[in-house]
């Protein structure tokens, strides 16, 4: 899981709505999860021997041994490569080669040098090794294109050769999940007009909530992509040369011909109004040189085959993903293990889980169900979306997507919340599911979190899957305990560090019950005579 930090985590106390429906399980369930089962799995993965999974580690090799071991168990198919359960994927990590990153502004009048790591962040190429670009710099605004909600920064400027000049961020009148999807788009629509750089601008906004500093802190990490079959890397926007961060306190040199200055765009965001694009009437240079290492690691793909002639070629798929972010560099700690026991060893248990519940069921679901664990989740949902470049079975013919991670398994939660399932019919199925199990369904409680566009499932919403993705909610059963508290403390004391481990009091009967819905959401839409559907007013409907 991938999570921005949470201002203000108070706000995750407060319980949503008061259930005391003593969990039941429904009359007709013939199979459940079982707590020692998916206990077993959970220590297995999250142990220190795993060394924290990281992307292309010998840890997470182990993994999707383990993971491979047990599809085989339970005699789902193979759906990786080559009559194999592994699909796997080469991935290219370019590093930022020290020194090497120049921005200088040209203005006709003087040539500027911005200072790397004070003035400006760059990141590596992942496609050169050495990259130079100069041009004439355009402006456009927060750089959004959106017909559904009347956004075109691009109006009435040509951009085909230049560099353009973005605010970082959105317009605070977006809705969050489509805001987010929307924001993620930008380097495409730059892209897509003929841009060959892209400078973002930190905004006064911006570092009141993500300070410049905080950001240069993190400049180091190196990116990792994927790189196709024949070698190529996955973003598909080779004609952006050269990209840049800028503190807007470094930015002036940028709007030294401009009619309107920086300060006044600043004061129009204050006032919620739109900045109109406009050439700026300078140059800039941005070059840099990258190296480049190849990993390789792999998603674990098994198919149960459905039962119903026709329905069979369909599939209702399971993501979860096996990796996690490996050994903390943060050498004050004695323990450097960053277990990844919620995130995500405990989703792949419950997909584990969930396999076996479908294995011995009575009777075979009428669709297929593919079971995936993905890898890169935490590199940037590179598995998943690897997976929905290259599939193993036809796209089209994957029905929906049931998506599990970092279910947090520390409490007995009374509600999940179910990211997507207002987008799509699916919402019906998981209110079906919850409900056999006594839990309600909970409005998303942090939608400024954007979470829908932020685990496995995105990359196959944006290829037109629906897709539903539950997690715990924020009340629970019993008096004692406080859902919303357990959860934000979690996230706030262990998520992403080496104390979110088995030692954590893990209640695996919450577990069982996660499982049982999560299995009853897929069973219902692999029996449903009909494929579920995108609502027609979702903004997600259409993305491809
Ligand atoms: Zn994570």
């Amino acid at each position: 899981m991938r999570i921005r930090t949470l201002v203000g985590v108070a706000l995750l106390s407060t319980g949503l709505l008061a259930c005391t429906e003593q969990a039941a399980a429904p009359a007709h369930a013939a199979v459940s999860a079982d707590a020692k089962t998916l206990q077993a799995h959970l220590e297995f993965l999250a142990s220190d021997a795993l060394e924290g999974r990281d992307t292309g580690s010998r840890g997470h090799e182990i993994a999707a041994q383990y993971i491979v071991s047990e599809f085989k168990a339970l005699g789902l198919q193979p759906a990786g490569d080559d009559g194999t359960y592994y699909q796997r994927i080469k991935f290219r990590r370019s590093s930022l080669k020290e020194g090497s990153a120049n921005f200088i502004v040209d203005t006709g009048a003087e040539q500027v040098e911005l200072e790397f790591g004070k003035e400006f962040l760059m990141g590596p190429s992942a496609y050169a090794e050495k990259s130079e670009v100069t041009a004439p710099v355009v402006f456009v605004g927060y750089g959004l294109v959106s017909e559904e909600f009347g956004l075109n920064d691009y109006a009435n400027v040509d951009v085909d050769g230049k560099i353009v000049v973005m605010l970082s961020g959105r317009p605070a009148d977006l809705p969050s999940e489509e805001g987010a999807h929307l924001n993620s788009s930008k380097t495409r629509f730059a892209a897509e007009r003929g841009a060959v750089g892209v400078i973002s601008l930190h905004t006064p906004a911006r570092e009141e909530v993500r300070p410049f500093k905080v950001s240069a802190m993190y400049q180091r990490a190196p990116s990792v992509t994927w790189l196709s079959p024949d070698g190529e890397p996955n973003l598909a926007y080779k004609n952006i040369v050269g990209s840049a961060y800028l503190d807007y306190q470094a930015a002036e040199p940028l709007f030294a011909n401009a009619a309107i200055s920086l300060d006044e765009i600043f004061a129009q965001l204050e006032k919620e109004e739109q900045p109109k694009p406009f050439e700026l009437a300078v140059a800039v240079t941005m070059s840099r040189a990258s190296e480049h290492e190849e990993i390789s690691s792999p998603n674990v793909a098994g198919i149960l085959p459905g039962s119903d002639p026709d329905l069979k070629d369909e599939f209702v798929l399971y993501t979860a993903h096996s990796d996690h972010i490996g050994m903390t560099q943060d050498l004050s700690q004695d323990d450097h293990i960053n277990n990844g026991a919620m995130d995500n060893a405990s989703g792949v248990s419950v997909l584990l889980e969930t396999a076996r519940m479908f294995v011995e069921a009575e009777q075979a679901p009428k669709r297929s169900i593919l079971f995936l664990s993905v890898t890169a989740e935490e590199r940037g949902l590179l598995g998943a979306d690897y997976f929905a470049h290259f599939p193993t079975v036809p796209l089209q013919q994957i029905v929906a997507n049931v998506n599990l991670d970092m279910p947090v398994l520390l409490y007995d939660f009374a509600d999940v919340i179910a990211f997507g399932s207002t987008h799509s019919t699916l919402g019906e199925s998981v209110a079906e599911a919850a409900g056999q199990y006594g839990i309600e369904l909970s409005e998303d409680p942090m939608p400024e979190q954007a979470i829908f566009t932020r685990s496995d499932h995105y990359p196959f919403v944006k290829k037109g899957v629906p897709a539903v993705f539950l997690m715990t909610g924020f009340t629970a059963k019993g008096e004692e305990e406080n859902g919303g508290e357990i959860w934000g403390q979690f996230f706030a004391e262990h998520y992403h560090r080496p104390s979110d481990e088995t030692s954590l009091p893990i209640n695996y009967q919450a577990g069982v019950v996660f499982t049982n819905i999560n299995y009853e959401i897929g069973k219902t839409i692999a029996n449903d005579p009909d494929r579920p559907r995108w609502l027609p007013d979702s903004f997600f409907a259409d993305l491809d």
